[in-house]
Parts: structure tokens; sequence; C-alpha cells
């Protein structure tokens, strides 16, 4: 999608730390960590939001949490870590690509602000 600053990541048009990619999926270092580890994990195809998603994303949808499991242990984060999706205005969703935050290395407090 054009303006979409996450596609144009999936799309390697933009430099990128990336941690992970195959065909369906890429995950990256955020630009603002907000722990020490902090990624994004991205579907390849353009969906805004969890919102936005169907029946159809399905298999999309496990795939990229059993993702999650795999990148995860991958970054070492043996001792815990937080899966965080903003979904909407009042989630703070600043990038209109659905998007899977994994924060880690650190004790994250609750609840969130
Ligand atoms: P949201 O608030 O939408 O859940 O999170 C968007 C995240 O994307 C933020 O943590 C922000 O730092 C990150 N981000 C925004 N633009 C870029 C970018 O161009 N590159 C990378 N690596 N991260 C970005
Ligand atoms: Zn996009």
């Amino acid at each position: 999608m054009a303006d979409c600053i996450f596609c144009a990541i999936a799309n390697h048009e933009i430099p990128t730390d990336v941690v992970y990619e195959d065909d369906k999926i890429m995950c990256f270092r955020d630009a603002e960590p907000q722990a020490p580890v902090h990624v994004l994990i991205v579907p390849k195809k353009h969906i805004a939001s969890l919102d936005d998603t169907d029946a159809s994303d399905q298999e999309l949808l496990g795939y990229i949490l059993l993702k999650v499991k795999e990148i995860a242990s991958d970054l070492g984060l043996e001792n815990g870590y937080r899966v965080v999706v903003n979904n909407g205005e009042d989630a703070f969703q600043t990038v209109k690509h659905l998007h899977f935050h994994i924060l880690g290395k650190r004790k994250l407090t609750w609840p969130p602000g």
C-alpha cells in the first residue's frame, strides 16, 4: 500500500534492522525501543489493524503468534516478554499497518499506561 511505512519496510525500500523474515512476515527492531529488546512483527500483506482482519486471516494470525514464541526464544527472552497490539485511537496505534510488539529484557510494569 502506498504511503505505508511498514509496507515500505516489508518491501525492503527502507534500510531496517531485520531480525526475521519469510514470505508472510517480517520482524525488525523498533526505531524507538521501549525496552532493551523491542521488535515488531508485521504481516507483509497490508492490514491496517486487528479490526481489519477477518476469517480469511485466521491462518496468518495464528502463524504470527507462533512466530512470536520462536523469535522471542531466538532473542534470548527466556525470562519472559510482553506482546502488544495497539488497536485504534484509544490504544495510540500510530502506524496503520498491523504490528505485534515484542518487548523484553527488563521488568515490565502492569497496568500499562
Ligand atoms: P504503535 O504505536 O502504532 O503500536 O507502534 C508503532 C511503532 O513503530 C512505534 O513503537 C515506533 O517507534 C515504530 N516505528 C515507527 N516508524 C518506524 C520506522 O520507520 N522504523 C522502525 N523500525 N520502527 C518504526
Ligand atoms: Zn502497510
